[in-house]
């Protein structure tokens, strides 16, 4: 083997670029190099020595060879062995990295190298890397790294060994920015809901392990937190899908304005967002932002011309104490927030008991399709008042569901599913039979004849036979038209307008008077508002629950009694349970009122004995 040195072999080339092929590891993929302009080729083996002419020093060839392989690489090429004052690099890189000439000039490498972290988007995550690596120095990395510039190279690095020793490091950067924001679309659109670009639901369930994975030996609060919009539905019937798919995007926005750093609040779906709140001290901490977010929601969104208010209900489970993995984070915080919903605009902590209602609900369905031939519902009855007379001028009936297992079961539970199903349809047939045949009997009983509500529900206002059924009911029953007040929301007002005009002016002509229900919370056009036929506006309860301290409410409150006046209606206020609110809707020129302050909805023979007092104190009052 003595014989056999590194030599190289001259001969006449042309073309003027050519290739040198090694050969010296039969067997291996074959390599080329990319040599700079020459005259010559130099074929470098290990052959016995057939020199022609004196060569260059090996040294130089080796250091010329390392170059020429460098230059044609299509990676920009940097190798650095510290200790050796070895640095080796390739125009590419100088060209890739766009390295000013006179950074490179000045040999000075720790110019350049500041040069390369400085055009990092995040030098951090390099430096990081770096530091990983000079601990583990024969590992290999493959990076992708974010410039300043918005270009991202891949960066390859692997040991640089000599005789087996590690020396340094080589480094090879590529240009990868196509690739990249193809896989960066790709990827957001796997993590995010494109309507809003929040996280989407499976981001969520990512970070809520990563948060729980990082809590348990912290020992951290973590918050679910479920938010479901209220009467969204409303919007969506009334103004269309657009303007409520914008909706929910500047929801989101607000959402998004009430959170931490760390934070995450993502689309659920329909109109359900989930917010993760790790590193909580406390449940304050967590209701004082629950408040917050509720607060956010409160002024008026501005769409296309648009004035839309939205509230939203909350739900929320604490880690460690409402579950210790996701699924029963999310199953509580589902749970607290079928709580929260009955109240409406407002948010519910988890408790316990809460869980097995929920699990109980899921049979519900089931058990309402046999409600009515079991003859499980019954009839509440809410008085309305006049102030000045404190006599009681009508009642409103609501339904009550007695569960055989659940209890008494609030319509708030129910009535969706019934909704749903269709099973309103039969169940209110019921409510309005039952409710005029009550009026009846207390007219035949003698005391004073009054009004009696009946909510009417948007399934059943498409029925066909409605008006019909009605007036059956009335004439079965015996109970003249205009003690009977039909009450709607403004969603089914504004589901067809066409055909609510022509529905409720059927049932003007019959008599029966028509209530606009749980007013100022839905959308309507005021405008349509004149030309429905109707009696009374119900002011909703969400306005006079604040109107003693918030502004907005007190705002809102004052609009609607004052067109209720000027369109000559009834204003019946919802809802009032304190003195100070009673005065100031007085104060408002509102009179008629309904609210636990004068009293709950009651069981029949209860409302029966205040219906007989109120004939009692009226008698009194008269001379
Ligand atoms: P609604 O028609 O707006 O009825 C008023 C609701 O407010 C009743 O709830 C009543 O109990 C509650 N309420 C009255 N005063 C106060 C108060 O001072 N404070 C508070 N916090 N709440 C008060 P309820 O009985 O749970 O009924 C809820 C809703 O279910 C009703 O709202 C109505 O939309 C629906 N509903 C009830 N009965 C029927 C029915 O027979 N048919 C249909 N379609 N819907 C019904
Ligand atoms: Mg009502
Ligand atoms: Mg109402």
């Amino acid at each position: 083997m003595q014989n056999r040195k590194l030599v190289s072999t001259e001969r006449a080339i042309r073309p003027r670029f050519c290739y040198t092929r090694n050969l010296g590891t039969p067997g291996k993929i074959e390599q080329f190099a990319r040599l700079p302009a020459t005259d010559k080729v130099v074929n470098y083996e290990k052959i016995d020595v057939i020199e022609s002419k004196p060569v260059r020093e090996p040294l130089e060839l080796s250091l010329s060879l390392i170059q020429a392989v460098l230059e044609s690489a299509a990676d920009g090429i940097i190798a650095i062995a510290p200790e050796s004052n070895i640095k080796i690099y390739n125009q590419n890189l100088v060209n890739l990295w766009r390295i000013p000439e006179e950074i490179m000039a000045s040999r000075d490498w720790h110019a350049v190298l500041d040069f390369l972290v400085d055009s990092l988007k995040i030098p951090d995550i390099f430096l990081a890397k770096e530091k990983e690596l000079s601990e583990n120095p024969d590992l290999e990395s493959n990076d992708f790294l974010e410039l300043k510039d918005g270009r991202v190279f891949q960066c390859y690095s692997q040991p640089l060994r000599m005789e087996m020793q590690i020396v340094g490091r080589t480094y090879s950067f590529r240009d990868a920015t196509a690739p990249w924001r193809v896989q960066e679309a790709i990827e957001y659109q796997a993590w995010h809901d494109l309507l809003t670009g929040l996280p989407n639901r499976d981001l969520y369930q990512k970070r809520l392990s990563q948060a729980l994975a990082h809590s348990i030996p912290t020992k951290n609060k973590i918050a679910v937190m479920f938010l479901d919009l209220d009467r969204f539905k409303t919007i969506n019937d009334t103004l269309g899908h657009t303007i409520g798919d914008r909706l929910l995007k500047q929801v989101g926005d607000r959402l998004t304005n009430c959170l931490r750093e760390g934070d995450t609040i993502a689309r659920w779906g329909g109109d359900e967002f989930t917010l993760l709140l790790p590193k909580l001290h406390s449940h304050q901490h967590v209701m004082a932002i629950a408040e917050r977010i509720l607060a956010s929601l409160k002024p008026e969104f501005h769409i296309d011309g648009h004035q839309i208010h939205i509230a939203a209900s909350i739900g929320i489970a604490l880690y460690p104490t409402d579950g210790k993995d996701s699924q029963t984070l999310l199953k509580n915080a589902d749970a607290a927030l079928y709580r929260a919903k009955e109240q409406r605009c407002t948010y519910r902590l988890y408790a316990p008991d809460l869980n097995s209602q929920a699990t109980e609900l899921f049979a519900l369905e089931n058990s309402l399709h046999y409600a009515l031939e079991r003859k499980e519902f019954i009839l509440y009855y809410q008085p309305q008042v006049d102030i000045n007379t404190k006599n009681i001028i009508g009642v409103e009936a609501l339904v009550r569901w007695q569960h055989p297992q659940l209890g008494m079961v609030s319509p708030n539970r129910f009535i969706p599913l019934a909704e749903e199903t269709g099973l309103i349809v039969p169940i209110g047939e019921w409510v309005l039979r039952t409710a005029c045949q009550q009026a009846k009997n207390w007219q035949n009983s003698g005391l004073p004849a009054i009004r009696i509500g009946v909510n009417l529900s948007a399934r059943q206002f498409q029925e066909p036979n409605l008006v019909e059924t009605i007036a059956q009911t009335l004439a079965q029953t015996g109970l003249r038209p205009e003690f009977l007040e039909l009450e709607i929301t403004e969603t089914i007002a504004m589901r067809d307008v066409q055909l609510a005009k022509e529905v409720l002016g059927r049932l003007k002509e019959m008599g029966v008077q028509l209530s606009m229900d749980d007013f100022g919370t839905g959308y309507s056009s005021l405008n349509y508002l004149k030309t429905f036929p109707l009696h009374t506006l119900k002011l909703d309860r969400a306005f006079v629950r604040e109107l003693t301290v918030d502004q907005h409410d007190l705002a809102i409150a004052t609009a609607v009694i004052t067109l209720g006046r000027g369109l000559e209606l009834r204003v019946v206020a919802e809802g009032v349970e304190t003195l100070e609110q009673l005065e100031v809707l007085r104060d408002l020129h509102c009179k008629e009122m309904q609210g636990y302050l004068f009293s709950p909805p009651l069981p029949v023979e209860k409302v029966t004995k205040l219906l007989e007092e109120s004939m009692a104190n009226d008698r009194t009052k008269s001379p």
